[in-house]
């Protein structure tokens, strides 16, 4: 006779919260915080020397405006910050524009923006290391 397991009776949500827990690594949006303007998937994002978060996509530059800075803020890594990026939208701050060697970097924080993932949920993150995706690494 054959015993029967109860433990291999799954209810649907736990098997989507143990989904959850294994940090599937799914498309992430990233929406203004404030107005809820679409920002840029997580896969256009690259991280520079573990500190720096930089949006490759092109028309993310069509979805910020760039507020200059009183003083340029040079970087340890021969980047140097000299305005702020701002939602196109409703000006909330989202980050830097950061330059490279003629280059024009947007680099962004966590907490001007939500992370919708395939899920529908939607979190706020107060820092990159709170972040369940994968980042790819960004070479200067
Ligand atoms: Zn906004």
């Amino acid at each position: 006779m054959q015993m029967k397991d109860n433990r291999l009776r799954h209810k649907q949500q736990q098997s989507d919260e143990s989904r959850r827990q294994n940090r599937v690594e799914d498309q992430v949006k990233l929406t203004c915080i404030k107005c809820g303007e679409f920002a840029c998937y997580s896969d256009d994002l690259r991280c520079i020397k573990g500190a720096h978060h930089v949006v490759v996509d092109g028309s993310f530059t069509s979805r910020f405006e760039t507020k200059p800075m009183k003083k340029p803020v040079p970087l340890n890594n021969g980047m140097t910050i000299q305005e702020v990026l701002v939602c196109k939208k409703c000006k909330l701050d989202w980050g830097n524009l950061a330059k490279f060697e003629g280059k024009e970097l947007p680099l962004i924080h966590t907490k001007g923006f939500l992370f919708d993932n395939a899920m529908g949920k939607r979190k706020t993150m107060k820092k990159w290391k709170e972040v369940w995706f994968q980042i790819k690494d960004y070479d200067l």
